[in-house]
């Protein structure tokens, strides 16, 4: 018997990595081991037949890419697939919603209620919380004090179904509203029920699962109970600062087919996480090299990014975003140093400056994260209050929003120079690209 699908999944690996030489043997070989390691793990058996069908076929009939040696070739194959049963990861969108959670006791329901109440805030959404966890009296306590930490209202009451009704009349003006329900140890049939009437009542946007990344084997089948009582939209996974590596999650995206989202990463209200499936796998693989071969395969793919930059500067429009992604691409430079002479930065780059550069960008991430979609596209509209509101959702001080704005400023100055035909006609020459 396997122990656990992350421990089975990098034998897999380490099988590849160690060989002499790659043939069709060793690859059948390999691609058994994955089907056992998934099945173990409780991944659906018709999609781990897809899926091992696909690697094997991949495996024999690609050819590696340039200067990429056929093991490496076998493992990045593996690692596609094995992520593509993660699928996109996607965030929750920035508009009025509501959310209900859902999960077993002590997961981290109650707590990630107020990160994602917290994450929606620091982007300007105003945002409250019902408390339906109505037999565990502690439980509104609990969500009442996040609630007053952070400024959000908290509705609480000792019939969940009617909190619901209320909770949604009360806070109808509200653009958030997130639901935090009942845990129970196990998924018995009063909680299901109970499940089942709030989604009814509330129609939420999003149904939420929160699972512990320690929950191994019986992730699959908890989520499958909660994907069938009511359809999971997304999945967050809590305590990712712990030991656990979260294969278990796997299982569970399997079996729901909805995504992972956010992770949790500390008991702390801000201690929250876009979910980044790379980091995910090499995690879980334990596997650093297997990121440096992730990045080496995606600086093929970063070429065509750049084009599409280009292409995104000759329009014209120019946006706090594009600014982000170009500060990007210059830090990333390497063989395409080429296009720096050409961007509003543009000039060849010392080492400590593109270390600069990657200080400075990682901030910005932080600010730009405390902004409205409105703010990203039209940095124009931002004023002293909004500088003020950013400032305060990124933890940062009200100089460092501005600075952000005031490089933004002369990026977008540069980039009108740029608009005139001939410095257009050079770039994408310089790329390698027609008009
Ligand atoms: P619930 O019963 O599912 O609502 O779980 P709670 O929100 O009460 O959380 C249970 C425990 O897990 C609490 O002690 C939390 O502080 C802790 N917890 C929740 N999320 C995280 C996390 O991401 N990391 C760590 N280390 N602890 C967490």
């Amino acid at each position: 018997m396997l122990k656990n699908l992350g421990e089975a999944l990098r034998g897999a690996f380490r099988k590849i990595a160690n060989a002499p030489f790659v043939d069709k043997e060793l690859i059948q070989e390999v691609v058994r081991d994955v089907q056992r390691a998934l099945i173990s793990g409780d991944v659906n058996v018709k999609l781990v037949l897809e899926i091992s069908k696909r690697i094997e076929k991949r495996a024999l009939e690609e050819k590696p890419l340039p200067g990429m040696s056929s093991r490496d070739h076998v493992i990045k194959i593996l690692y596609e697939e094995i992520s593509s049963i993660l699928g996109k990861g996607r965030e929750l969108p920035l508009k009025k919603q509501k959310i209900m959670m859902v999960g077993l006791y002590g997961q981290g329901k109650t707590t990630t209620c107020g990160k994602i109440a917290k994450y929606f805030q620091k982007r300007g959404l105003k945002v409250a919380m019902i408390a339906a966890d109505v037999h565990r009296p502690a439980a509104y306590e609990q969500l009442k004090q996040i609630g007053e930490k952070i400024g959000v209202p908290v509705l609480g009451g000792d019939d969940a179904i009617n909190v619901v009704k209320r909770g949604m009349e009360n806070f109808a003006k509200y653009d958030v509203i997130i639901v935090d329900t009942a845990g129970r140890h196990a998924l018995e049939k009063e909680l299901i029920e109970e499940m089942k009437e709030i989604s009814k009542v509330l129609n939420p946007d999003e149904k939420i699962l929160v699972m512990d990344a320690s929950i191994g084997q019986q992730a699959g089948r908890q989520a499958k109970a909660f994907n069938d009582a009511i359809g999971i939209t997304g999945v967050i996974l809590t305590k990712m600062d712990g030991s656990a590596k979260g294969g278990g999650a796997l299982s569970a995206v399997a079996e729901t087919g909805a995504p992972i989202i956010y992770i949790g990463t500390g008991e702390q209200i801000d201690d929250f996480e876009k979910f980044d499936a790379k980091r995910f796998l090499s995690r879980l693989l334990g596997m650093g090299d297997l990121l440096t071969l992730i990045e080496k395969v995606e600086e093929v793919a970063e070429e065509k990014e750049i084009g599409e930059t280009a292409k995104k500067i000759m329009s014209g429009k120019f946006t706090l975003l594009d600014m982000y992604e170009q500060m990007e691409v210059v830090t990333k430079m390497g063989p395409f140093q080429k296009i720096a002479d050409l961007l509003p930065f543009g000039r060849t780059f010392k080492d400590e400056e593109i270390i600069a550069t990657q200080e400075k960008l990682k901030k910005f991430r932080v600010i730009m994260d405390s902004m409205t979609k409105k703010e990203l596209e039209e940095p124009s509209i931002i004023n002293s209050s909004r500088i003020k509101r950013i400032a305060r959702g990124a933890g940062v001080e009200q100089k460092d929003v501005k600075e952000l704005i005031r490089q933004y400023n002369i990026s977008k100055k540069m980039m009108k120079s740029l608009s005139n035909k001939k410095m257009q006609a050079k770039l994408l020459r310089q790329l390698g690209m027609k008009m």
